[in-house]
């Protein structure tokens, strides 16, 4: 326990203080599980936030870090590597998309999109303004562009001046987003399934309709499934849902495995407007994540039926616990992408399940996220529920 809590102290002390952490100090992965300093074991049905889509440490993954590791780490895009140009390949054949871009993060593949349809719109179709418009309850990253397309007072406040051309309109309302188009718009920004605002599904009149609208209007349409990409809705992109193909998409989290690794796909036409030295970044792609990458993917391939199975089985049970206690509003989500609304905020509940041994999330204050890794099997399923219920009645006894 000693150990635990000195580790917490000192990162009390070094490190920049924006992390409102629970209080657990994990040394070790595998599979479905983490184990923290002291050797308490977790399930963990969040996943580093729709990260370890294929569980921890999966040997595939690791057998191809570690190989690339012995091999070449590292090298700028100067050179052509191997294992970006076949993870390149790899995502334009899965998405029907035609060129990707290899960055970082989830923040930097938004940035990557929002830049490249200004410039398609400006360079191509002549077009000025350089307007975005995104969703209430999206979110995009935490650079000073992507929480600009964020539109969350606490993720915005005392950053001003933020990035100007930014607009926003409610999720699943058609109209609302016909009526704030100008001469000025040039791209409709989304997450098809809404993360950390909460676990809201787009409909799939509105998301064909946002198409419609897109084709009609010519504007860039940015997917953003760097949460419900990779699977994690049991297809391995969430479009796939809907018949519905972006112009742009942008990925990230899961990707990799676990190492840092963002992508943004483009179709032809619009992935032209970006030339010679009008973006790059050092490691985007570098062979060491782009090798992760693709053994993830390939798991990933291989569990997608299983994806669907888990999340019907795990939505059920938890419409079970919904009929069963009041304070719950709604259980709603797409494969293991679920999330639980509550009428107060979800801390606690949180707390608890950690006490018990699993590790959920709370996002938009209300809401419980259940993001497990893919992997995730009915006994692990069975076993959160029975202990969500366990916290959830002593609650109701208070
Ligand atoms: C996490 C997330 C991001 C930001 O990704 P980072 O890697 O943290 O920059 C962007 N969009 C969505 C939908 C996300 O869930």
């Amino acid at each position: 326990m000693q150990e635990m809590e000195k580790y917490i102290e000192e990162e009390k002390k070094y490190h920049l203080q924006t992390y409102g952490r629970l209080p657990v100090v994990l040394v070790k992965g595998e599979g479905m599980y983490v184990y923290d300093v002291n050797g308490k074991k977790y399930v963990d049905f969040l996943a580093g936030i729709g990260v370890n889509n294929v569980g921890h440490c999966h040997p595939k993954v690791v057998e191809a870090i570690k190989k690339q590791a012995e091999t070449l780490i590292h090298t700028s895009n100067i050179y052509y590597t191997i294992p970006q140009i076949e993870l390149a390949k790899k995502l334009v054949n899965l998405s029907g998309l035609n060129r990707a871009f290899f960055c970082n993060s989830g923040a930097e593949a938004n940035e990557a999109a929002i830049k490249l349809a200004r410039k398609y719109a400006k360079e191509i179709l002549g077009k000025d303004g350089g307007e975005i418009i995104t969703m209430e309850n999206a979110f995009h990253g935490r650079t000073i562009t992507t929480i600009t397309a964020t539109p969350k007072p606490k993720y915005q406040k005392g950053y001003e001046p933020l990035t100007p051309g930014f607009k926003y309109v409610p999720f699943n309302d058609i109209e609302a987003l016909k009526e704030s188009i100008t001469d000025k718009t040039v791209a409709i920004m989304l997450e098809p399934v809404q993360g950390e605002g909460g676990i809201h599904v787009a409909d799939k009149e509105y998301l064909r309709a946002v198409r419609d609208l897109c084709d009609d209007k010519n504007l860039v349409l940015i997917f953003d499934e760097v949460q419900c990409g990779m699977g994690r809705t049991g297809k391995m992109f969430a479009f796939e849902h809907y018949g519905v193909k972006p112009d742009i998409l942008t990925l990230a989290k899961a990707l990799g495995g676990g190492v840092p690794i963002g992508a943004m796909l483009a179709k032809e036409e619009i992935a032209k407007a970006m030339g010679y030295g009008d973006h790059g970044t050092t490691f985007g792609g570098n062979p060491l994540a782009c090798s992760a990458a693709l053994a993830t993917i390939e798991v990933i391939e291989g569990i997608l039926g299983h994806v669907e199975e888990m999340g019907k089985y795990f939505m059920d049970k938890l419409e079970t616990l919904n009929k069963k206690y009041p304070f719950i509003k709604e259980v709603r989500g797409l494969g293991l992408m679920l999330g639980m609304e509550l009428e107060f905020n979800g801390g606690e509940i949180v707390k608890k399940m950690l006490e018990k041994g699993y590790l959920i999330n709370c996002t938009s204050d209300v809401v419980l996220r259940f993001l497990p890794p893919l992997i995730v099997e009915k006994e692990h399923i069975d076993g959160l529920i029975k202990a969500l219920d366990e916290v959830f009645s002593e609650m109701n006894n208070k």
